[in-house]
């Protein structure tokens, strides 16, 4: 199994489901069957519970589970069924492993976050990327993981480091971290700042993950002169800086990701150049 892991720095609501979304559809268009995995650090078991006002329309899957908008999201790009255990929250998985130590399964052991916690969100997310989703036989070939909230977040830190490790086992040809980033622009200077992007991929470094690509969200296309400093001083490839700018309608983004020929860098750090076709989105 692949993993594409979507992290997100500087500000929530950047648009990582979207982009998560996307980078499966360009995925599929290159031949490959694609799952995916949504991560929500909060304390909430799933979604059912908590406000529309404050965290949009709860989605309801098939098999009933009340999950964020963006498996929505996921289902809708991909075409595919996905199912209550696709969607990971920190209640989900402290319930799963209180209950095992309830049951007695540690056998006296001292339950703690590393690594009982940890192993328990690798496990979830090695099994459940098993799963067809497409109404194919056998497992997909990628799994996309979007880790909600903001890199950094105190509740994202078991999910980070579960992802650390995960990336390590599977090896370096087998993972493909893309980090989705704001360039701002500030009125009076006018001009894109980089900065918050350098200070976010400096924290996802310190935790161990080294992002492959950078998506970088601005209300314009990347200038030339902001791709090379992102490249300089985020150690990423400048043909591995994508630029997903503000488009009138969330459809226009898979185009923008294989008109920045995307999929071949992400292809390449899968090590599947060899047996993936040239997008088909027409
Ligand atoms: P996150 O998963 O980071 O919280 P979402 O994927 O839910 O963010 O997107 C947040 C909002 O931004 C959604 O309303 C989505 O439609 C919008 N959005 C995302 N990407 C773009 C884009 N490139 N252009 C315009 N709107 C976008």
């Amino acid at each position: 199994m692949k993993y594409v892991l979507i992290t997100g720095g500087v500000v929530s609501g950047l648009g990582k489901g979207v982009t998560a979304s996307s980078i499966g559809v360009v995925l599929q268009a290159c031949g490959l069957r694609v799952t995916s995995i949504k991560i929500d650090p909060y304390l909430n078991t799933d979604a059912g519970t908590m406000s529309p006002f404050e965290h949009g329309e709860v989605f309801v899957l098939d098999d009933g589970g009340e999950v964020d908008l963006d498996l929505g999201n996921y289902e809708r790009f991909l075409d595919v069924t996905l199912t209550k255990d696709n969607n990971i929250t920190t209640g989900k998985i402290y319930q799963s492993v209180l209950d095992k130590e309830r049951k007695g399964d540690y056998l006296g052991k001292t339950v703690q976050v590393v690594p009982h916690i940890t192993d328990a969100i690798k496990d979830w997310i090695e099994s459940v990327a098993l799963i067809p989703v497409d109404g194919k036989e056998g497992p997909a070939d990628v799994c996309v993981i979007e880790l909600g909230g903001t890199v950094g977040d105190i509740e994202s830190m078991p999910f980070i480091e579960a992802l650390r490790q995960l990336s390590f086992s599977v090896g370096k040809d087998n993972f493909c971290l893309i980090h989705v980033s704001l360039i701002p622009v500030l009125g009076v200077v006018g001009e894109q700042k980089t900065k918050p992007t350098q200070h976010s991929v400096r924290e996802l470094r310190a935790l161990g993950l080294t992002p492959h690509l950078l998506a970088c969200r601005s209300a314009q296309p990347l200038l030339d002169n902001t791709k090379a400093k992102l490249s300089q001083f985020c150690h990423v490839e400048a043909a591995n800086i994508l630029n997903i700018h503000d488009v009138p309608n969330i459809w226009h983004v898979p185009l923008l990701l294989r008109n920045q020929n995307a999929h071949h860098s992400i292809l390449k750090q899968l090590n599947l150049l060899s047996i993936a076709a040239p997008p088909d989105l027409e």
